[in-house]
């Protein structure tokens, strides 16, 4: 009898993966209006049981925390007779699961790209695989290193061939939570390969994207935990690393944890994780002809400039900001759902944090415009925008990479 329930539930699949359930976690959106504020609300980011999505230093911009349940009624107290305004964004985490779980039920592979769902790491390699055959001319793809549970990190280059022109590289997905990233490099994709009247951005522009730098954290977050955000590496005590505090340039100075259970565990060392070295070697193995850099993140509507490790400015950055500028405002014009960035370094208008691959890529790699873009998130609906949000964010982004593609023909091509 045991094992004939056994059976069902496996053909179920109730037991062929762990999943770690939210029930009963609640999201709050807390605005600081004063430092003391802030800097007490910035001292529970490193306690266990609050998940902070986004940790502004400036003051009069919202938080959002995730905050498990038998820590509720303490930090409402706390809320109150601190006076830190405040509402419940979502009353119980595990309702939003659900409700992506329904929008994600087919894991099928299929050989198109989707935009109104999240697709798996392996639906987006096999897109990726049916490009590469089906436009040989233009569409290359290659593995640019393998991951910890031997994933491999897929890099696609579209190019209409010849040698010496520009190249821009995107990545997405570094934080392995952040799903509305892929789709962005996804469409960028699409939009540069099966569209035939976007010929004329791949004729003097080489294009590099890897639209999942994280395989392992990627498949984590649909399998087992929908909020992990560090890759799978093994550690002593808690698996996975920061990838994005991980870049050895002025690695660990700050905004980063040396403490392997933290959201922003640096990794052992600078480079010890197998997807930052991935990246780090296609860089420089590339860098002659990568003019641009473009990291996709979420969220917060950010566009976001070196440096990441300090407060101090780069000798370019009037070019750094006037250029991410216009991509916000081309974007901010384009968006049907109210986006609005804040443009400027790293440090000054989000925090400070070191070991990133926008700085490295900058400071290291030889690119000197490198830019970091949190995109929107899903506000009340949860940490990534709900599935009928997905078309208009993409189709937004879109318009600010054109932008940026326009200023690196003009200024690199001849
Ligand atoms: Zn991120």
């Amino acid at each position: 009898m045991k094992f004939y329930l056994l059976v069902v539930l496996i053909l179920l699949g109730f037991v062929s993966t762990h999943r770690i359930s939210y029930d009963g976690y609640k999201a709050f959106r807390i605005r600081p209006t004063t430092i003391s504020q802030l800097k007490t609300l910035s001292s529970l980011s490193k306690k266990p049981g609050f998940d902070f999505w986004n940790i502004p230093r400036v003051i009069n911009k919202s938080i959002d925390v995730l905050v498990a349940p038998d820590l509720l009624e303490s930090f409402q107290t706390y809320l109150k007779t601190n006076h830190i305004i405040y509402h419940v964004l979502i009353e119980n985490y595990q309702e939003v699961i659900q409700i992506e779980n329904v929008a994600l039920k087919s894991k099928r592979l299929r050989e198109d790209v989707s935009f109104k769902k999240y697709m798996t790491y392996e639906q987006i390699v096999n897109y990726l695989k049916t490009l590469a055959k089906k436009y040989p001319d233009i569409v290359t793809v290659q593995s640019i290193g393998n991951t910890e549970n031997n994933r491999s990190i897929p890099l696609i280059k579209i190019s209409t061939g010849g040698s010496n022109k520009p190249a821009i590289l995107i990545d997405a997905g570094i934080h392995a939570r952040e799903w509305i990233a892929p789709p962005v490099a996804l469409y960028t994709i699409q939009q540069l390969v099966e569209n035939a009247t976007n010929i004329r951005l791949i004729q003097n522009v080489d294009w590099l994207i890897v639209p999942v730098l994280n395989p392992d954290g990627y498949t984590y977050t649909f399998n087992n935990d929908r909020l992990w955000r560090k890759n799978r590496s093994p550690g002593r005590r808690c698996y996975g690393a920061d990838i994005n505090r991980n870049f050895d340039f002025h690695w660990m100075e700050g905004g980063a944890s040396a403490y392997e259970c933290e959201e922003t565990y640096a990794g052992s060392k600078g480079f010890s994780e197998l997807e930052a070295q991935a990246l780090r070697d296609f860089i420089l193995a590339n860098s002659e002809n990568i003019k641009l850099y473009l990291t996709f993140h979420s969220y917060g509507e950010y566009m976001l400039y070196p440096w990441g490790y300090t407060s101090d400015l780069p000798d370019d950055e009037p070019e750094l900001r006037t250029l991410g500028t216009a991509v916000a405002d081309a974007i901010e014009k384009a968006s049907t759902i109210g986006t609005s960035y804040t443009i400027g370094t790293s440090t000054n208008v989000l925090y400070e944090a070191a070991g990133g691959s926008d700085d490295w890529t900058k400071g290291v790699g030889g690119v000197q415009l490198s830019y970091t873009i949190e995109l929107p998130g899903g506000g009340s609906e949860g940490f990534n925008p709900p599935t009928r949000k997905i078309l208009p964010v993409v189709r937004e982004t879109w318009e600010g990479i054109k932008l940026y593609q326009a200023y690196i023909e003009k200024k690199f091509a001849n």
